[in-house]
């Protein structure tokens, strides 16, 4: 289905102030087909393309005016965009950046570079990354069969070049005990340092 961008009926209201950015810069394509993705991205799901940096760019400038305090990147998968890592690189001359991110695709040239833009940077760069469980049995059941262990590779390397990823969970199973679930995760997160 075509999302509708703008309603053409809708009020004109002029935005005076925004805290928070967010770019869909992945569109609707991801190289994961997720149970329960609810934009149902997918490597064919072409309904909305990727965002590529001079737009990125025309945005970031407007955003100054707004008080914009906090840029967020999202998809689908952000790191497809093959503009990725210079969006990320021009971003931090403006503010604080976070990209959520299956974790799936990383190179180390990416995360090398990124590392030098964090260094360079007054603002931080955060990654967030999406699991389904703290087992491949739970995970793999959502993301798809070998997503657990490819996501613990990208989270690794996220640690090799200095990030600390924050780990974002959904529970699957309505029985599922938090505490359990907790406990789970802390495991997994030590068993990999
Ligand atoms: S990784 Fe995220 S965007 Fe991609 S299919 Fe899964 S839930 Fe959707």
């Amino acid at each position: 289905m075509e999302l509708p961008l703008v309603d053409a009926n809708a009020p004109q209201v002029a935005l005076e102030h925004l805290d928070d950015l967010w770019f869909q810069v992945g569109g609707t394509l991801c190289n994961l087909t997720c149970r329960h993705c609810f934009i149902s991205c997918s490597p064919h799901n072409h309904a909305f393309g990727f965002l590529d940096l001079a737009t990125v760019e025309r945005y970031l400038d407007e955003s100054v005016a707004l008080g914009v305090k906090e840029y967020y990147f999202t998809g689908g998968e952000p790191f497809l965009n093959r503009d990725m890592t210079a969006i990320l690189e021009r971003t931090l001359q403006y503010g604080p950046a976070t990209v959520l991110t299956n974790g799936t695709v990383f190179r180390a040239e990416w995360l090398e570079r990124l590392r030098a833009a964090e260094d360079a940077s007054p603002y931080s760069l955060e990654f967030r990354v999406s699991m389904d469980g703290f087992t491949a049995e739970q995970n793999d059941a959502v993301r798809g069969d070998g997503t657990f262990e490819r996501i613990l590779a990208g989270v690794r390397l996220l640690l090799d070049y200095g990030f600390l990823p924050i780990l974002t969970v959904t529970r699957t199973d309505d029985e599922q005990d938090d505490g359990e679930l907790l406990a789970g995760f802390v495991r997994l997160l030590q068993d990999n340092g």
